[in-house]
């Protein structure tokens, strides 16, 4: 997934973003992430999910969370990115 490179609303450094998925919810930065939402704490990422509107699947989380350490967020939602059209395949939409 390319990276996108801009302010964070939350350090306001520039920083790699990891996109959102909620128009309501700016994109913020791995480490602002990482700060804010406990990784090993399910119901934690639960919330991050549905912040991002994401697909929340606890399996893969831990899969990927063993595999990428930190990185875990931009994985995750790399996962669900779907690069040709710039947005996410699958979410709750019901589209
Ligand atoms: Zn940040």
């Amino acid at each position: 997934m390319e990276n996108k490179i801009g302010k964070c609303p939350i350090c306001g450094e520039k920083s790699s973003l990891i996109p959102s998925n909620n128009p309501l919810v700016a994109p913020v930065c791995l480490e602002c992430l990482n700060k804010n939402v406990k990784i090993d704490d399910l119901e934690e990422v639960n919330i991050f999910c549905r912040t991002f509107n994401l697909p929340f699947d606890p399996d893969l989380w831990l899969k990927m969370r063993k595999e990428f350490q930190q990185k875990v967020f931009k994985e995750y939602a790399s996962f669900f990115f779907d690069e040709k059209n710039n947005t996410y395949k699958d979410t709750d939409r019901n589209l």
